[in-house]
């Protein structure tokens, strides 16, 4: 196990941005409060409603998707917050859960992000308040399928932790997810700001997962986002409090020497976590939709992501040829199981042929799995 130890002033700065908009329909809100009254130095405006903002926004500055990061938006989520996790599309196989979306953008800057793309027409960070309402249909819905077991995860188009510090849903959703008897909550993060998961008595229903690559793969390609060996730790003291731990490597790059990378970030995260504390392990390769390359390429000049060639897929996106994924999963997955066996480890938005070619099953026969994601 690794000796190593950090104290909270090792950890990633508190995120700051230059200013606060708060549309008028958000104020009354107590989360409201608690977050200003954590940005205290920070210019307040009040607005009254998100799209003018970023009408304007839009127009007065060179790198929207940047700037926009700087700029918090609190906001009141008015549609359904609870959906389906967008994998499930033509042809892919996706790790079956439901997402829901709290906050939108992220305070790092990915080289790979696909929100550079999806939010380019409102790139403003952006915090829903009502997050009562979001309570209120979580528990319908639970409720209406008691033989159903819920996975909801808020990663989708955000880092479910990164803005923790200042935006503490956590604090709110875990009490919540502890009292269900048929859902769990899925953080996904590249964050080490875990202090509010510390801070919780009880770890029950929840798991925590961590995106992780190569260091050298995140010192190029994942601006912003704390070292692997902080994510690891953050890791290793959620396992100690209880909480169920998951990591995605993904997107998997296949730059020069991928194979030594890869198999170095696997010693390192069995030098902080031991296999048995690790609920699963999954898998995806680098893809995209066409309109990203062109953004990627003016905002991350220096990428490393378009070294090999890649074709379009059933679902439009852009991957590795087939071989090279293959060939790319088989080998992680051979690392992984060198250090265990019992390892659950699985492929994200992969096509069912890669799924079966790899695992040798189909991923809807593997019972391991369906314990975490029966829908
Ligand atoms: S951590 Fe995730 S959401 Fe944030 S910039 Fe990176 S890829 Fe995008």
């Amino acid at each position: 196990m690794h000796n190593k130890t950090i104290g909270y002033d090792a950890l990633t700065a508190v995120y700051q941005p230059d200013a606060v908009f708060v549309e008028h329909n958000s104020k009354a809100y107590s989360f409201t409060e608690e977050i200003l009254s954590r940005l205290s130095h920070v210019p307040v405006y009040e607005i009254k409603d998100i799209g003018q903002l970023e009408k304007e926004f839009k127009v007065s500055r060179s790198d929207v998707f940047g700037e926009g990061k700087k700029n918090l938006v609190l906001s009141r989520f008015n549609g359904s917050f609870l959906k389906k996790c967008p994998g499930a599309s033509p042809g892919m196989v996706c790790c079956n859960y439901y997402i829901v979306n709290l906050s939108k953008n992220c305070i790092y800057d990915c080289s790979y992000c696909f929100l550079q793309d999806f939010l380019n027409n409102n790139p403003l960070q952006v915090a829903y308040v009502n997050v009562e309402d979001l309570f209120l249909e979580l528990e319908n819905v639970f409720t209406q399928f008691p033989d159903r077991t819920f996975r909801v995860g808020t990663g989708e188009i955000t880092d479910s932790l990164a803005l923790d510090a200042l935006i503490p849903y956590s604090q709110l959703l875990i009490p919540f997810f502890n009292r269900q008897e048929n859902a769990l909550l899925e953080l996904k993060t590249k964050s080490d700001r875990i202090e509010n998961l510390l801070d919780q008595p009880d770890p029950t229903n929840v798991i925590v997962s961590w995106s992780i690559n190569p260091q050298q793969v995140i010192d190029l390609e994942e601006k912003g986002t704390p070292s692997l060996e902080n994510r690891l730790y953050a890791a290793s003291l959620c396992v100690k409090k209880g909480y169920r731990v998951g990591f995605h490597l993904d997107p998997i790059i296949l730059s020069p020497g991928w194979e030594k990378l890869y198999r170095e970030l696997i010693e390192t995260l069995f030098d902080f976590i031991s296999a048995s504390k690790i609920e699963w392990v999954s898998l995806g390769s680098f893809r995209y939709q066409s309109s990203l390359k062109p953004i990627i390429k003016s905002r991350h000049p220096e990428t490393l992501l378009f070294t090999g060639e890649h074709l379009p897929g059933k679902d439009g996106k852009f991957r590795y040829l087939r071989p090279l994924r293959n060939n790319a999963y088989e080998t992680i997955r051979g690392f992984l199981q060198e250090k265990s066996k019992e390892l659950n480890i699985y492929l994200c938005m992969e096509t069912k042929e890669i799924w079966e070619g790899v695992t040798g099953k189909s991923p809807r026969n593997d019972e391991k799995l369906d314990r975490f994601f029966d829908l």
